[in-house]
């Protein structure tokens, strides 16, 4: 499914694909999921010549779980992962107290995941690449993208070693020090705060509570372990840095990490057995001006860093690949233009722009917090970390100027219904897949366009008995609405000419 031709080309060979993806991190991955369960013919590398393991970003959010919900995995990140931990925070050594951060959520139906859940990277990404070969596309390891020049038809990219790939689009997820990025001449603008340096890393700890997240503070600093799932002895490890006499961070070994145990646990007889994944972390607050350079785009750390405080890093960077990978599909099968992979940028870009100004306002939120005894991390997640609030109702998609509960743009809500039978059906399980839903609430309407779904919520389809689904569209008469395949509302209306009219002028 993935190569349309092989051939020899000079000493070099060529292939084609439709899709190139660089970077096979969870942006690549989400990517590459959409795209191959359209039977868009795609192709991802990855330079390095193992899959890494270590676990880096601490998890799923509530929104990026909906994402990986519609991908069909989020049921085996549930299983893997961890919900519901406490922040175990000490002052001076002494335990202050216990906080639960999601302790005050209020669970609603138009939710189904009320909070984030742990899980290591490595471990969401090894779920991610097992959906990915259920459609016959594997990682391809140790292949590096080094160039890549546009044509007319496409993109002819560059492979370390001298091999070329010709692809209809390549998308650069390859992380904060993107190769496509620096090829397109674009670079991340923005600042780099040294003093908030951190030192991070996985380590190996016997002898601790694995029940809660240990949050040490005192007036000099702190540090925090958290277990990570599925390990036996395995956690992460973040702190402020060591810092020379010029006042610069110290580079992070398993003998500092143990000192700045030490210092701020203040627990004798706990020893560090093992450290890897050693890692200073500067914050950053930077972010691409454009995510469109003709059939080139940048999705994920490639397009923007921001601080990890409120965990959004890997999040923002499924959630972009979300965006795109329906937009890419329909225009890659020809059922929608060209124009349509500008509302990749249109949609994305302020929400990056959002994202460096919540998670700087978190990491504000945080270092104030952890001054005060009894303060910890619990300040970086808000209502806004959920990202179940991203909507893009300044974009040219969304066509709706009604003052009802939900306007396009908004994310269109879960609700549990059944079907005649009485068996449970949500809609998410309706939105599923790579294809528009029409909701049909009240009346049938017969939508002639392969690219839809309808769904009726009424007669002769599926049954609202908790008007679950009417109150979480605000809807009392009859309505249709178009729910987008990245499940965000293009229109509501009551007018089928309006469905039809919509997706006809994507393809315009
Ligand atoms: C130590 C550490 C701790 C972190 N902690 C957190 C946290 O607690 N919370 C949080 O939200 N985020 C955290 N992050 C950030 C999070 O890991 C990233 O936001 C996330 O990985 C971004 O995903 P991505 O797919 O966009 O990029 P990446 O995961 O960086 O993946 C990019 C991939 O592209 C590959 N690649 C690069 N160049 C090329 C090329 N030329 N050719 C082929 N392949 C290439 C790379 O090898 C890499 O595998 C942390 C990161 C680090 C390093």
């Amino acid at each position: 499914m993935t190569e349309l031709h092989l051939w020899l080309s000079c000493s070099s060979i060529v292939v084609m694909t439709t899709v190139l993806i660089v970077g096979s991190g969870p942006t690549g991955l989400t990517l590459a999921c959409d795209l191959a369960r359209r039977g868009v013919a795609v192709r991802i590398i990855e330079k390095t010549p193992a899959f890494p393991r270590s676990s880096r970003a601490k998890g799923p959010n509530q929104r990026s779980l909906e994402v990986l919900d519609d991908l069909g995995i989020a049921d085996r990140i549930v299983a893997a992962g961890r919900s519901g931990i406490v922040m175990r925070k000490y002052w001076n050594g002494q335990h202050t107290g216990d906080t639960d951060p999601f302790a005050g959520i209020i669970t609603t139906p138009d939710v189904p995941f009320d909070r984030t859940y742990l899980i290591a990277q490595w471990e969401l990404e090894a779920i991610m690449r097992e959906r990915l070969a259920g459609y016959g596309v594997s990682v391809e390891l140790g292949v590096e993208l080094t160039g890549f020049t546009q044509h007319d038809g496409g993109v002819t990219a560059e492979i370390a070693g001298g091999d070329r790939i010709e692809a209809a689009y390549l998308v650069g997820c390859d992380g904060a020090h993107s190769t496509v990025r620096k090829l397109t001449g674009s670079s991340l603008t923005g600042t780099t705060n040294e003093e908030q340096a951190m030192v991070c890393g996985d380590v190996d700890i016997d002898g601790l509570d694995r029940e809660v997240w240990h949050q040490w503070f005192d007036e000099t600093g702190g540090v925090m372990l958290c277990p990570i799932p599925n390990t036996a002895a395995s956690w992460w490890f973040q702190a402020g840095p060591e810092r020379d006499a010029a006042g610069l961070p110290v580079p992070p070994s398993l003998e500092s990490f143990q000192r700045l145990f030490d210092r701020h646990a203040r627990m004798p007889g706990i020893t560090i057995t093992d450290a890897t994944l050693l890692s200073t972390y500067r914050v950053n607050v930077r972010m691409v001006a454009e995510y469109r350079f003709g059939r080139v785009f940048l999705a994920g750390d490639a397009a923007h860093v921001h601080p990890i405080a409120g965990g959004l890093g890997m999040n923002t960077g499924i959630q972009d690949a979300f965006n795109l990978g329906w937009k890419l599909g329909m225009v890659a099968s020809g059922q929608a233009s060209d124009k349509l992979l500008d509302t990749y940028e249109e949609e994305r870009l302020p929400v990056a722009a959002h994202t460096l100004d919540i998670t700087s306002g978190r990491l504000r939120a945080a270092l104030e917090s952890v001054r005060t005894p009894g303060g910890g991390l619990e300040v970086v997640v808000t209502k806004d970390t959920s990202n179940l609030g991203v909507a893009y109702g300044w974009s040219s998609l969304s066509h709706h100027d009604g003052d009802g509960v939900l306007e396009a743009g908004d994310r269109a809500p879960d609700a549990p219904c059944h079907d005649a039978a009485g068996a449970p059906v949500r809609l998410f399980e309706v939105f599923a897949g790579p294809h528009f839903t029409v909701l049909a609430f009240g009346a049938a309407v017969a939508i002639d366009d392969e690219r839809v779904r309808t769904c009726v919520i009424g007669e002769g389809g599926l049954v609202d008995d908790g008007g679950h689904a009417r109150r979480a569209y605000g809807i009392t008469g009859d309505a249709l609405v178009l729910v987008r395949p990245d499940n965000h509302i293009a229109l509501i209306t009551s007018t089928p000419a309006e469905i039809t009219g919509y997706l006809d002028a994507l393809a315009a």
